[in-house]
């Protein structure tokens, strides 16, 4: 008799046709076989057997032909050629490289671009739990926290650091946007909420993106989710700014609400009858995009703006 759980047809544990997770972690959870993904990840592939074995440094040919054999199918495959990566293997090698596995940095805090939106004293990154979260030097105040592997630590000073996190927040925010789970690929729903006045993040309107699949969640503010819409970007250009390489935490109209207005046509609780009204000001001008309660863009206006 096995002392192993009785798994659920319907569980993610589950797989008729294909390898059973718990397997597919057993197949990798070795040294040996792990050296040889690694090995492979190192060279140019598709690797032949004879300098795959030598690139692992194995002297005895049937020990790594038994290790690698293990990995045939799943996680490498074998053509005429050699021997190259499947998904699996690759992904293998990627969660070993983003450094979610097996560490867990911490950083202290340190110094960004940009200042406080209600304050304005400087703000302050720190790093910890995966994520890099950015306040208010003076007052405390949030201006946004992401999740970053820490394999992505490695390599980059602080500023080169801060400059991925925000590629790498903005890419988090429109993937969710567009429906599509960054972590798993899986079809993620958004919802509007109406959110009560001591939120942390001070906002009215909060946006929230969960997956179907992993129940993967990311929060973010109405601006956040249109920082690559074609219309808001061309806007900037025009004013000569590529809005690609601006600090999204520096924008006032993605970290706060105050560029904002949310019309409801019905009740609070049903996001699909609210007409949302962002402003975004650039200089002299202001674009003016009206908004229907699934975040699409209904109409857009270019706006003279008074300047102080
Ligand atoms: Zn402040
Ligand atoms: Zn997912």
């Amino acid at each position: 008799m096995s002392d192993s759980p009785a798994v659920d047809a319907d569980s993610i544990l589950a797989c008729e046709e294909c390898l059973s997770p718990a397997e597919a972690f057993a197949v990798v959870g070795n040294e040996t076989r792990l050296s040889i993904l690694e090995a492979l990840w190192r060279m140019e592939r598709p690797a032949a057997f004879s300098d795959l074995r030598r690139e692992v440094g194995m002297r005895d040919s049937a020990q790594f032909n038994y290790h690698l054999s293990k990995l045939t199918g799943q996680f490498v495959t074998k053509t005429d050629d050699g021997y190259d990566f499947r998904s699996a293997g690759r992904a293998v090698i990627r969660a070993v490289l983003e450094g979610t596995l097996n560490q867990d940095p911490e950083l202290d805090p340190f110094d960004v671009d940009g200042e406080c939106v209600d304050c304005g004293a400087p703000l302050e990154a720190t790093y910890g739990n995966e994520r890099i979260r950015i306040r208010c030097t003076a007052c405390g105040r949030p201006h946004g926290g992401y999740s970053f592997p820490p394999g992505g630590l490695e390599d980059r000073t602080r500023e080169e650091l801060m400059s991925a996190f925000n590629q790498r927040a903005r890419h988090l925010s429109c993937l969710s946007a567009d429906g599509v789970c960054p972590e798993c690929s899986g079809r993620m729903e958004t919802s509007l909420f109406e959110v009560p006045d001591e939120d942390p993040f001070d906002l009215d309107v909060r946006v929230e993106h969960e997956c179907q699949r992993c129940q993967h969640t990311i929060v973010s503010s109405v601006g956040l989710v249109l920082l690559d819409d074609a219309e808001i970007v061309s806007f900037y250009r025009d004013h000569g700014i590529d809005l690609n390489t601006v600090p999204y935490w520096t924008l006032e109209w993605c970290v706060t609400d105050n560029y904002t207005v949310v019309e409801r046509a019905g009740t609070v609780d049903d996001p699909s009858s609210w007409r949302i009204t962002l402003t975004i000001p650039v200089e002299d001008e202001a674009l003016v995009l009206d908004l229907d309660g699934e975040l699409s863009v209904l109409a857009s206006e270019r706006r003279e703006r008074a300047t102080a």
